[in-house]
Formats: structure tokens, sequence, C-alpha cells
């Protein structure tokens, strides 16, 4: 876990974001919302206290994809970058990959697998949940 702060950006650059460690979680989700939200078979996550994240440069456009769940993203590149459920009020998920440093921190999960595309094929002995975890 990475005590230090974590810059990020979208992939144009309009946005950019700080977030402060440490994370409280990070997976990877194969759920079907993720995957029609990044134009991807996965997402990796990284969960942080929400009043940790903050937006330096740019705004992310909000909006919500389904019941309790907003995403945040950029709107002219597309990134997907924030992920917030009404259900984890305190919780504020962002995307590892618009990490400046996007290896830190690593995944430790494979959660919503009963959404993954069946040509994928996990290969590593993380713990792997059909749903959320828990
Ligand atoms: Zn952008
Ligand atoms: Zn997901």
């Amino acid at each position: 876990m990475s005590e230090s702060a974590i810059t990020g950006r979208c992939f144009c650059g309009r946005i950019s974001f700080v977030v402060r460690g440490p994370e409280k979680f990070a997976c990877f989700c194969y759920c079907e919302s993720c995957q029609r939200a990044a134009g991807a078979p996965l997402v990796a996550w990284a969960t942080y206290e929400r009043d940790t994240f903050s937006v330096t440069q740019g705004e992310v456009h909000y909006y919500r994809s389904s019941p309790g769940v907003t995403r945040g993203l950029c709107s002219n590149c597309g990134s997907s970058i924030t992920y917030e459920n009404e259900k984890r009020p305190n919780d504020i998920d962002i995307t590892l990959n618009t990490f400046d440093e996007p290896s830190a921190p690593a995944p430790r999960a494979h959660i919503w697998t009963e959404d993954k595309q069946p040509w994928l094929r996990i290969a590593d002995d993380l713990p792997v949940y059909e749903k959320n975890i828990g």
C-alpha cells in the first residue's frame, strides 16, 4: 500500500487528479457495465476514501450509469476515471490505468466474473468472485 499522493490524468490530458492513499482495495472488475463503459473486457479499479480524491485540472463529466451508481469520465476523450456507489458513500473507485504510475497499487482480486467474456482466461492466483465481494 502506498501512503503517498498519486497523480493521474485522462487520455487527452484535459483532466488531472490527485488521490491520497492508502488505497482500501484494488481489483479487476469484469461486470457488463464496466465492459461497456470502458469498451474493454475488464477494468482495474482502486478504492479510496472519497474525500482523498480531488480534480486538479479540467472537469469530470458525471453520469448515472445504473441506479445508485455514478461514473465519471472525460467528455472529450472518453476515459473512464471514477465510480461511486451510494451503497458505499465514503468510497470512490478510480481506474488504475489513469494513474501516472498504473502499476501501483496492484489488483488483489477478480470480481463479477459471471459477466467475464469466455475467451478471457484468468491465469493468476488472486481470489475470484462471481459477483462482488461479500
Ligand atoms: Zn480526456
Ligand atoms: Zn464493474
